[in-house]
């Protein structure tokens, strides 16, 4: 139910082609006008019911209009890389040695492969304690932000105790707490960052409150030479592939495996390819993704 006592009702069993996001799941009726602009493609959503989200929603602690406006907009790639990343240092942690590359790939396809249903409360309850950590008067900013990609305003999270940026947990019980402003990259543009510290990531010159600021559309991800040196790389890789192969597909099963590739002195150690990672930034990536 919402909370002006309707019901809501799910528009869509499974996502549309192509989809990257939650957006399939949302109800037809948004609970009040700010959210409703929100709401960017529910209009589009089969009509034939089956599945009533509202029930499953109000059954979440925290559910609130602004989980069920900013859901649509987390990419499902989310939920895959945080795990993963715990999952990788339960294990160092554990065994004291690194995860194999099979038992690392393994492990991505079982996060993928999760039931949606996990995965969206996942990111409700996340989005309910994002909410907390947002000042008030910046909540209503945010959902334009996300749900209408501006980029004009800064999104002011409330401080820690000594003024910095806070810190929160992305999963329950982890054991490591991720930077406000680095969770809203890795939720809303799908950027695969490792490290849980924002040595990664810098402002917009046109970031009024850097400390504090929490816009996705106002941090920007730093790029240092050895990564455009290896960008040529993997440029150069593709490019002989498809020439070699006329299939960008090998390529890909060539990096993923790990096993093959022309340049000996590069080792990709990730268990994403190139052109996945680009597929999932640009909401090419299938929901399951
Ligand atoms: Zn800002």
């Amino acid at each position: 139910m919402t909370r002006d006592g309707k019901t809501n009702t799910h528009t869509r069993k499974t996502p549309p082609p192509g989809c990257c996001c939650w957006c399939w799941m949302q109800p037809g009726l948004p609970p009040d006008p700010v959210i409703a602009t929100a709401m960017h493609r529910s209009a589009t959503m089969d009509s034939k019911a089956t599945i009533n989200k509202g029930n499953f929603l109000s059954q979440q602690e925290d559910f609130h209009p602004f989980i069920e406006a900013l859901l649509p907009y987390v990419k499902s790639f989310s939920y895959t890389w945080f795990n993963l990343q715990a999952a990788k240092r339960r294990y160092l942690k554990k065994h004291e040695k690194k995860m194999t590359h099979n038992e690392e790939n393994k492990c991505k396809r079982d996060f993928q492969n999760e039931n949606p249903e996990t995965k969206q409360k996942w990111a409700a309850r996340l989005l309910g304690k994002l909410r907390k950590d947002i000042t008030h008067d910046s909540r209503e900013n945010f959902v334009h932000c996300i749900s209408k990609k501006k980029t004009s305003m800064c999104i002011l999270s409330n401080p820690d105790q000594k003024g910095k940026m806070r810190r929160i947990d992305c999963l329950r019980q982890a054991d490591k707490v991720w930077r406000l402003d680095l969770v809203m990259v890795i939720l809303f543009k799908a950027i695969p960052l490792e490290s849980t510290d924002g040595e990664r990531l810098e402002k917009a010159c046109f970031c009024t409150s850097p400390s504090l600021c929490i816009n996705p559309y106002h941090i920007q991800v730093l790029i240092k030479e050895l990564d455009l040196y290896l960008a040529n790389f993997i440029n150069d890789e593709e490019n002989q592939s498809e020439k070699s192969h006329n299939s960008t597909r090998k390529f890909s099963k060539t990096i993923a495996s790990n096993k093959v590739f022309s340049y000996d002195f590069i080792a990709p150690t990730g268990v994403f390819t190139s052109s996945e990672l680009w597929s999932i930034t640009q909401g090419k990536m299938k929901w399951k993704g």
